[in-house]
């Protein structure tokens, strides 16, 4: 009975690839690290991972690891309620409020639950969720699942937030939602102003802060820090997936209440499997790390400088960013394309991207600045967009 689906699909398909859109998937066949080998056996430098402090084949956390898998064995076979919950994860919890000066914490599998598992369990019919318009999938997902009333403001537009939180003025509870940094232009959310706004109408905050934390603030805090408001966010969702070691698993943190209602109620908390011990225990390790020095944003912040400041030296259009992700701005489609393909052939592997995946006319290439990089990683990196850049007529 496939038949008549299975032609459909083919179409999609190649409705996809005529657009060309298809994804195609690099494959690597070393660890993630600043340099990585390609199947082909090419070796190049990664600017393009969530790889920000250079952790994930850091030696503490594969140790760490490792070291669970003895202690405490390989899968937990269990949600958290049944018989899914270790001594680990309840360490991991403790530390995650730690490092953001919360009052509790829950994890998931990965933030993608963490923000599809919010929404709904806290936010009813006579509630409004106010999200800035270019927060994350998961994001959007989690809020089509809740039945509170939905509002949307512009980008990071403060006036236009102000002009939701009055129109959603006649709601029971009010929730602000935002990333912390946003990922195509690395620019951050403005949260001392919005911290502002959700104080004078009342309205609770949640950070989403899975591209920040670890790599914004001084000590990567993430943006409550940037911003001097740290404990001012009710909630801040993140993920171990990117600067936290970026291998799996995600968390939210935040008033005790919330977090104690979101064990009882969140639907990917309760109908999914807990995270393995080796994961949870190399969680641990890293945040105590982050704990003890925070050297590792300090070489990040150099490394975003120096790049940014050479590249534009060199007459390139950098987005100015707070973050570590840098976008080349090239816009136009095609070029993005041609470029990075000629820089994977100079040894530097970064993505270009454009529409849908950021507005028509906005191409670029993302660059993801990382501890993991040292200054000769750099410097190849910014002599190879200089060479292509040349060439293709983007810089003189
Ligand atoms: C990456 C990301 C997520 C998803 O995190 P996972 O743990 O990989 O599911 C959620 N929100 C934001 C803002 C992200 O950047």
């Amino acid at each position: 009975m496939y038949g008549k689906i299975k032609e459909h699909l083919q179409k999609e398909l190649a409705d996809i690839q005529q657009a060309g859109l298809f994804k195609q998937e690099r494959i690597i066949v070393s660890p993630q690290q600043a340099e990585i080998q390609l199947e082909n056996g090419q070796k190049v430098l990664n600017f393009c991972a969530n790889n920000y402090l250079g952790l994930s084949n850091h030696p503490a956390l594969v140790a760490a690891a490792k070291e669970a898998l003895d202690t405490h064995g390989y899968g937990m076979s269990s949600v958290r309620f049944i018989c899914g919950t270790t001594d680990l994860h309840k360490t991991l919890e403790r530390k995650i409020a730690e490092f953001f000066g919360t009052e509790d914490s829950i994890l998931y599998a990965a933030c993608f639950d963490a923000n599809g598992g919010i929404f709904e369990p806290l936010f009813g019919e006579e509630d409004a969720i106010i999200s800035d318009s270019l927060n994350h999938a998961s994001i959007i997902d989690g809020v089509r699942l809740s039945k509170a009333a939905r509002y949307r403001y512009k980008n990071t537009d403060m006036e236009d937030l102000e002009a939701q939180l009055i129109a959603a003025k006649d709601t029971r509870f009010k929730v602000v939602v935002t990333d912390g940094v946003f990922s195509m232009d690395g620019n951050v959310a403005p949260l001392d102003k919005i911290v502002a706004l959700c104080n004078k109408y009342d309205a609770v905050l949640m950070v989403d802060e899975s591209h920040s934390a670890g790599v914004v603030g001084e000590t990567g805090r993430g943006v409550t820090e940037l911003f001097d408001v740290r404990g001012k966010a009710d909630i801040i969702t993140g993920t171990l997936g990117k600067a936290f070691g970026g291998a799996i698993g995600g968390f939210t943190t935040g008033k005790k209440e919330v977090i104690e209602l979101l064990r009882q109620r969140s639907r990917p908390y309760l109908f999914s499997n807990s995270i393995p011990p080796s994961v949870v225990k190399a969680g641990i390790k890293m945040f105590d790390m982050m704990a003890e020095t925070h050297e590792l944003q300090d070489k990040l912040h150099a490394n975003t400088k120096y790049f940014m400041s050479k590249m534009t030296a060199a007459g390139f259009d950098i987005k100015p960013t707070k973050s570590a992700i840098c976008a080349v701005m090239l816009y136009d489609a095609k070029l993005s394309q041609v470029m990075a393909a000629k820089l994977l052939e100079e040894g530097i592997y970064v993505i270009g991207f454009y529409y849908p995946v950021v507005p028509k006319g906005q191409a670029r290439i993302r660059v993801q600045l990382s501890a993991g990089h040292e200054t000769a990683h750099l410097d190849k990196a910014i002599n190879a967009f200089i060479k292509v850049g040349k060439e293709l007529g983007v810089i003189k």
